[in-house]
Order: structure tokens, then sequence, then C-alpha cells
């Protein structure tokens, strides 16, 4: 069959319905583009998106995402189930574990929050529980309010791209659209179809997730136990993550993980004879590493698990990916609006790559003290005794729940490239408040009449906020990306640049 040449119907195609690709509609639907996803599963339901399979830690970045579009209130989870990772009351609780690097347990009482910079009393938790489900429920109401349409039942098998549109075919059938984003997942056909290189590195494990009746767990040690053959760990009677060092080969061989397997790798790594009655639910994963090396091939773009991969060890993955969103979302709309310079979009490989690599070490960094082998036990001692201390604790907590995160934009006040304080204005509105509609914002704590005027020029792209805050941190005023992100800050130490400057990098008034 032949593809149309009509003019699209659709601005973007997203491959993918997982919480990437539904978080992006979304994003693309508010920045007024027309959005059609396509899903190759008929059904979202699966067990491995629920409790206890699908449990999913949320960091900073994301729970800033959440509250700046006004669907934080809509997760459930976190307020019934005890959050692991954030201490309602942390001089009663300071051994309590909130967190880990390679299984070392990370202690509230030895992190010092004051430590990271531009934290306001009253902000957002730094993380936070929630499963896949509850996620991709949130995000496919949403979608679906603002306009996309979600095809279920349609995998993507092929990508064409011309200078001006992109046909993407699910067997014999054309969509047409002017870009797709591939958030089809670590298999990514778009990103195959798109032709991107995907380096990285061969795993060396193979990670298995199981819901099992054991005979006798107390043979089991409680917590997370790395062993002289790998790493075992049973959180909840019956759910037991286990780490068995074989290369991958288990998981790349496509086996059916059965009882009988999975109770021969708990007895080698656990040096028991643990016994297994019954085998509910499993799944294997492992600590392959890649990356895209773009994040960009003309009018095909990749967010997710589909630009990059690695071990969940710390539970980054999807945080990453929500991240990937939150920075491509308001910029591929302003190129369809013809608001932004089709460049501006290469700022997305530029920001995103890099904390997409650091990820990927981080986790990279974890494998190698969690081998089973006398050098990394040695290297994994020294590293629990610095996270023992408050700095290591601070630092490690810092880089899990993302408190680190920053954009290189240029400039000098340390804010810039920063996700924005939650400042609240004397009427009591909060900034977070303010994003829901995804516009970029000046945000004038001096009413200054020449800012007001600037982004006058800018209508229809930036919001003028103006207002005396109750904490402002020492700055006069600041330029807030849809994102969150602090593009130009003045007062204090610094200005971060000539304004006008930065407004024309970010968008293009010739076309008004
Ligand atoms: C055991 C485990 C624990 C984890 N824990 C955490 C954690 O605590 N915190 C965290 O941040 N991350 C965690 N992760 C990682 C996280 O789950 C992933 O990074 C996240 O799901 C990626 O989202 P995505 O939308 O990019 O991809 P996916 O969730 O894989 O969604 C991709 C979607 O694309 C669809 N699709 C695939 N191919 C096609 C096609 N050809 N055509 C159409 N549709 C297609 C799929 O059906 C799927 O719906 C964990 C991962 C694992 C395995």
């Amino acid at each position: 069959m032949k593809a149309t040449t009509n003019q699209p119907s659709y601005d973007v195609i997203i491959s993918g319905a997982g919480p990437v690709g539904l978080f992006l509609a979304c994003e693309l639907a508010l920045g007024q583009c027309r959005v059609l996803v396509l899903e190759k599963e008929h059904n979202p339901e699966s067990p491995l998106k629920r409790l206890p399979f699908g449990i999913r830690g949320l960091s900073s970045p994301t729970i800033e995402a959440l509250l700046r579009r006004g669907l934080l209130e809509e997760l459930e989870i976190h307020k019934r189930l005890k959050n692991p990772h954030v201490s309602a009351k942390p001089q009663q609780d300071a051994q309590r574990q909130v967190g880990h690097f390679a299984g070392i347990p990370l202690l509230e009482g030895n992190i010092d929050r004051s430590k990271w910079a531009y934290r306001l009393p009253g902000s957002p938790d730094t993380s936070l529980i929630s499963e896949m489900a509850e996620l991709e429920t949130i995000l496919t109401r949403r979608a679906e309010t603002l306009g996309v349409a979600i095809r279920r039942g349609v995998r993507v098998t092929r990508v064409d791209q011309t200078g001006e549109n992109v046909t993407v075919w699910s067997t014999d059938q054309p969509f047409e659209a002017k870009w797709i984003v591939g958030c089809d997942g670590s298999r990514s056909v778009v990103r195959k179809a798109g032709g991107f290189a995907f380096e990285g590195t061969e795993p060396e494990f193979t990670g298995y997730t199981t819901l099992i009746d054991i005979v006798d767990p107390e043979k089991l040690r409680p917590g997370r136990n790395v062993t002289s053959k790998g790493m075992y760990m049973q959180s909840q009677p019956g759910y037991v993550l286990i780490q068995d060092f074989d290369g991958g080969a288990f998981h790349n061989s496509g086996a059916a993980i059965t009882r009988e397997h999975i109770q021969a790798v708990l007895r080698r790594i656990s040096g028991t004879d643990v016994t297994i009655r019954t085998r509910h639910t499993a799944t294997t994963w492992t600590d392959r590493a890649r990356q895209a090396s773009q994040y960009r091939n003309g009018r095909i773009l990749l967010a997710g698990d589909a630009a990059h991969i690695h071990s969940p060890l710390g539970g980054q993955g999807l945080n990453l990916g929500l991240g990937d969103v939150m920075n491509l979302g308001w910029k591929l709309a302003a190129v369809i609006r013809k608001q932004a310079p089709e460049a501006l979009l290469d700022t997305y490989h530029a920001e995103r790559h890099p904390i997409g690599a650091q990820v990927l070490d981080w986790s990279r960094a974890q494998v190698a003290i969690m081998r089973p082998d006398p050098q990394a036990r040695a290297l994994r001692t020294i590293v629990q005794d610095l996270i023992d201390t408050g700095d290591g604790a601070t630092y490690i907590a810092g880089r899990v729940w993302g408190m680190y995160t920053r954009y290189d934009l240029g400039g000098h006040h340390p804010l810039t490239g920063r996700s924005v304080p939650d400042f609240q204005l004397a009427d009591g509105t909060k900034i977070a408040a303010l994003m829901h509609d995804g516009q970029m914002i000046l945000l004038d704590f001096e009413e200054n009449p020449s800012l007001r005027a600037l982004a006058n020029a800018y209508a229809r792209r930036i919001k003028y906020v103006s207002g005396k805050a109750k904490d402002r941190l020492g700055l006069d005023a600041l330029l807030i990306r849809p994102d969150g992100i602090v593009a130009w800050a003045s007062g204090g130490a610094a200005a971060s640049g000539d304004l006008t400057e930065i407004l024309n990098r970010y968008w293009d008034v010739t076309e008004d």
C-alpha cells in the first residue's frame, strides 16, 4: 500500500503508550499539537505493572514535573503505603533506610538536606513511591482529556522520513505526521528504523524479580544480602529479588523462568537449601547499559528507554525518561507552532544526553562493587564506610533523588540550569501552580517595568508574573522555562547573561 501525500492529520506520532509516551503526549497536547499514540499491546493491564512488581521510586525532578502539571495530587499509592524514602519525623527515624547504593543502605539520619541549595521550606518530597499502572492510568486520562488519540493493538514496524513528514507503518498500514518520537522502550523499533547507534556495555548479571511461596523462608536472611555468588533480597514475604552474575546469559537465552530454575539460582546465591513450593510470577532483567549516541535524527526523536537502558539498581530509568519528556515536549510543540527555531530541538540532545550518560555510569558503578570477587568486596567496604558519613550519605541521596541535576546553559548565576525553587508569592500562590499551562514565565519580584515590556514583546510565548515573595533567595527576577528550568536569573551574586539574547535562543518572533 502506498502512503498518502496529503497534509498529515497529526503533528506528532508517538510509538509506545508506556509512561514516557503518555506523558509526552500530554505535554505536546498541552502545547496545542495534534498527537497520535500507537501502542502495540491491546490491553494496558499487566500484573508486572502492579505492586509489588510495578513499584517505582519517583525522584525529585519527576515529583516536581507532576506538581507543575497539576498531577501530583492524583498519585494515591504513596499516601496509603509507608513511604520508604522520606521520613515524616526524621529526628525519631534516623536509622530508617531510605534508599541504597549497590545494596548498601542509606540511612535517613545521615542525610543533611540543608546542603541541597535552593530548596525552600514546603518544597515537595524528594522521593516517593508509585507503580507503573497508577502512573499510566493518570497519564492516559489526562492525555485523553487533552484530545490525544491513543490506538492500542497497533505495532509500529517501520518509519520513513522526508524533509517535511514521516510515514509510520504498522505492517502495511501507513500513518502520517510531521514528527515521530520513539517511546517504545528498550527494544525500540523506531530507534532501529531511524538508524540510531545504540552503544554501551554488555550485562554482567541476570536479575530476577519473583513472587513465590517458600516452604522454609526462615533460611533466607532479611534485607538485601550481597553474597560471594551474587545478591538476594526478600523485601516482603514471597517477593524475592535475585542477582546472578552469569553475564546475563539466562536472560538472553529467553528460557522459561521455572520454579526449579529459580530455586536452583536462589540456593546457589544464598548458600542455603531453601525450597520453593510455588512460582506465581517471575521476570528477568539485566544490567546492559546502552545509550543512543544521538537523540534526534531529522524528524525522528527518541525518549525514555528507547534512548537509554541500564540496570534498575537505584531505580532511575523511569525518572530519566520522564525528565526527557519535560525537556522535549515544550520544545517540539514550540517548533511545530513555528514559535521557535528548529535548532531548539538540538538542545534536547545537548541537555539530556549528558544526564542519561551520568545515570548509566551510576548504575555501572553499583554493579562494579557488587561483583562477587575479592576486589569488589574490598572496594565495597570502603564505599560502605563513606556512605555511613554525613557527606557520603547526602551526596548519594542527592544523586539518586536528582538534587544535583543541572543543565549547562552558560551564564554565571548558580541557579541557571537548575530546577526553579517553589517560590510562594505574597498572595499564597506557588510558582508550580502557575506552570500548569506549560508556558515560559518571567518572574519579577521587583515589578520592573522594563521586564514587563520585554515580556510583552514575546507575547504568547512567555507570561509575565510579578509580585513579592515570602522568601526570594536574594533574587530579583528569573526566566523559568516550561520544564521548570531556570534559563536566566538576576539578583544577589550575579545576572546570568543578557536576557534578550537568551530569549532569542528560545523564541523566533519573526513569524508573528
Ligand atoms: C525491575 C525493575 C524495576 C524498576 N524500578 C524503577 C524505579 O524504581 N524507578 C525508575 O525510575 N525506574 C525503574 N525502572 C525502569 C522503568 O520501569 C523504565 O525505565 C520505564 O518503564 C521506561 O518507560 P518507557 O515508557 O520509556 O518504556 P516502557 O515502559 O517499556 O514502555 C514502552 C511502551 O512501548 C510499547 N511498544 C514497544 N514496542 C512497540 C512498537 N513497535 N509499536 C508500538 N508500541 C510499542 C510497549 O508495549 C510499551 O507500552 C525499573 C525497571 C525494572 C525492570
